[in-house]
């Protein structure tokens, strides 16, 4: 018997799936992943078939049209559905990641048929009048018709022969791969060093055997994981295969695009937020068709269509980019190496600075481990000193957050010509405004944080972006002396400039990057040489490449350290091994240093001797005697609401609904950390369970939930902890 239903998973945060009818038109042509148009309430929406059925438990409407998106194939179908499954993420939003741009924003256009221009010109009144007005101008999307009219009713009018749909064509060059932008390569062969040469050895291996199987290729700053990466990706693509290469931020990689389109022509395409739709949506059909074999990008671009993948690559895998917090919640490398395993192919994890569950994966022997010891050119590795900020006898006279260690460093890398980064995980001009008086400082009115002070915009709330204008006088005891207090990247830019006037100093932050094409110029500035000291966050340690830079500083290296967060430590130990890293790698021995106020903590002391393993070490063992993971499964659950005693009363019935068996155990609940954003009041707990599955089977407890005004966040091994 044919199939007349079709159950399909719809792109809003519900769990449920819904039943629609095939009409006549598309009969035989849907199959499970098919992308299709649905009347949803009073909207039009794209979904994807997730089953067919023979009848349908209720009275189902029906599907209006195959939206021309490609197909997901039934390995795809399985991803999406282990996604959701795991993350205890919707699976209609799950699946819309696994959409070619255009499809989730565009979608098909609707336009009249001859009958329904006839009924138009008679202009009789009827129930389609708006729809039939609508469209009179020519053809529409559902996007530009829900804007404007009830469109619940468009399935009906189709039925009636009144409008057709028009399927969207590609806007860009018919058949071609996106061109990547062009940039200076070098094209001189590199030698592989012995280590190099020996961790391709094992991955191509891994290839040979062809099967499931991770290797986490652990290699220092510098010491040539790309050329590995590179090699590998060519030995498949020559193979005929394809290859998925997941970097952090590809913004920051235009040397490693380059070197991929040099290699394979033609063959890659690139996906992240800054191309435009429309080039993303070809590079998505490109790859589909099996056009392009190389496909490139952040996050969600682990969701691509590569068909007869051969190999996955993860770069710094450890990289918290790779988690998305909001719903739809994942971790694509975690996605990655599940996509591995269900196409039965290898994948590669790299890192100079592991995460702690990848590596004692490599020690237990579920996952293969390579390592790069050694740095790939003959430049040394970085010289690291220690600057002990709390120390009372150091010399602050010349600025009280700058050590004159560092600017006489400074200003003699100035004077040799050479770059400089100087690293401060804190943007603005200063963390917030105090009265010394009466210790009073500025809180945003929606979120229980401070107000950040930024130069240009006045006083500016991190999480909500409330803004207002900052206060010279104490609105609480009248006083005059209301100032800045602390230190930002703005206010280290501009104490530098003041003591180095005659350097070209620059910043590099997220307050830098809302202005399109920053990156790009900062970084052909650094390549040139006309920047000499930059100064930036985080975005500094995703592994770039400045060959100019002699000299690292980092300020306020353990500033992770104060977070409520049991990844506070790695994250100290990564972010000082990761930007000391930038430092020497053009042949120069560099120089790093760095500004601390707990120079004795194990983080600080292990990154600044460049020793992983004596971090690994003494870090999992705490990981061990407290019960986290990776030796434990986590889950954290965040309710959030406008009245607080109603969120603390939800969330205590909540938490006991699950029963404290198969090992469970539950830490609160209480305020979160962050405790009020844009006006809502948040509570969480953690549990902590010795396996995913009973994790899973607890959390699933409080699916059932629903308090009306309530929000409730479900995240599977979190990330974030504020
Ligand atoms: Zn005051
Ligand atoms: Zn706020």
């Amino acid at each position: 018997m044919k199939a007349r239903f079709v159950r399909v998973a719809v792109p809003r945060p519900v769990d449920d799936t819904f039943y629609y009818r095939i009409p006549d038109h598309l009969e035989d042509c849907i199959q499970p992943g098919a992308v299709v148009l649905a009347p949803f309430g009073k909207r039009t929406i794209t979904c994807v078939v997730v089953d067919l059925a023979d009848s349908s438990p209720v009275k189902a409407r029906s599907l209006l049209a195959l939206t021309g998106a490609p197909s997901l194939d039934p390995g795809l179908l399985e991803l999406a559905r282990w996604t959701a499954g795991y993350y205890h993420s919707p699976l209609g939003l799950i699946l819309r990641m696994f959409l070619p741009p255009q499809e989730r924003n565009r979608g098909a256009k609707f336009r009249l048929t001859t009958v329904g221009k006839e009924v138009r010109e008679r202009h009789e009144e009827g129930p389609f009048d708006r729809l039939l007005e609508l469209l009179s101008r020519g053809p529409r999307t559902s996007t530009y018709l829900d804007d404007r009219t009830d469109t619940g009713k468009i399935d009906e009018a189709i039925e009636i022969g009144l409008i057709e749909t028009v399927l969207p064509s590609a806007t860009g060059p018919p058949g071609g791969v996106p061109a990547l932008r062009r940039i200076r390569v070098e094209q001189k062969v590199l030698e592989l060093t012995p280590h190099q040469s020996k961790a391709l050895k094992g991955i191509l291996e891994s290839i040979d055997e062809a099967g499931f199987s991770v290797t986490l290729l652990h290699g220092i700053t510098g010491s040539g994981k790309t050329e590995v990466y590179l090699r590998a990706a060519r030995k498949l693509l020559d193979s005929g295969r394809g290859v998925l290469l997941l970097v952090p931020e590809i913004a920051l990689t235009p040397l490693l695009t380059a070197r991929l389109d040099t290699m394979a022509p033609g063959k890659v395409a690139v996906f992240h937020s800054g191309v435009p739709d429309g080039e993303r949506r070809n590079a998505w059909e490109a790859l589909a068709s099996g056009r392009a074999r190389l496909a490139v990008g952040v996050r969600s671009g682990v969701f691509a269509p590569v068909p007869d993948l051969g190999l996955i690559i993860v770069d710094e895998e450890h990289d918290s980019s790779y988690r998305q917090e909001e719903a739809p919640s994942y971790n694509a490398r975690d996605v990655a190496v599940k996509r591995g395993q269900l196409e039965g192919i290898p994948v590669i994890l790299g890192s100079a600075t592991p995460s702690l569950e990848s590596y004692r994966n490599a020690e237990t022997g579920r996952y293969r481990l390579a390592v790069l010891p050694d740095r790939a050119t003959a430049s040394e590795n970085p010289g690291i000193e220690l600057v002990n900020m709390a120390d009372p006898k150091l010399d602050r006279s010349a600025h009280p957050f700058l050590s004159a260690k560092l600017l006489s460093e400074l200003q003699d890398t100035v004077k040799r010509g050479e770059q400089s980064i100087i690293f401060l995980n804190r943007r603005g001009f200063a963390p917030f405004l105090l009265c010394p008086e009466c210790n009073f400082t500025l809180a945003c009115p929606n979120c229980s944080v401070t107000l950040t002070y930024h130069r240009s915009r006045g006083m500016l709330c991190h999480y909500c972006g409330h803004v207002q204008a900052p206060l010279s006088i104490c609105p609480s005891c009248g006083g005059k002396r209301v100032a800045p207090v602390g230190t930002g990247t703005q206010r280290i830019e501009e104490v530098l400039q003041s003591i180095l006037p005659d350097a070209v100093v620059e910043r590099l932050d997220r307050d830098k990057m809302e202005k399109r094409g920053t990156l790009e110029d900062i970084f052909r500035r650094m390549d040139s040489g006309e920047i000499q000291v930059l100064v930036g966050t985080q975005i500094l340690a995703k592994g770039h490449d400045f060959p100019g830079v002699t000299l690292v500083g980092i300020l306020n290296a353990e500033q992770a350290l104060d977070f409520p967060d049991f990844r506070a430590a790695e994250r100290t130990f990564q972010l000082i091994t990761q930007v000391s890293g930038r430092s020497g790698r053009g042949g120069t021995r560099g120089r790093v240093i760095v500004q601390s106020y707990s120079p004795k903590h194990y983080a600080v002391v292990a990154a600044l001797d460049q020793d992983y393993s004596v971090f690994y070490r003494t870090e999992i063992a705490i990981r061990k005697e407290f019960g986290y993971p990776p030796f434990k499964r986590m889950g954290r659950i965040i309710l959030d609401g406008i009245s607080e005693k109603k969120v603390a009363a939800a969330i205590g019935e909540l938490v006991s609904s699950i029963p404290q068996a198969d090992g469970i155990r539950i830490l609160g609940p209480s305020p979160a950390p962050l405790p009020k954003i844009q006006n809502r009041h948040r509570w969480h707990f953690l549990l902590l369970a010795d396996s995913h599955r009973h994790l899973s089977a607890a959390l699933k407890k409080t699916g059932a939930f629903r308090f009306p005004g309530i929000r409730i966040h479900v995240r599977v091994d979190p990330y974030n902890m504020m």
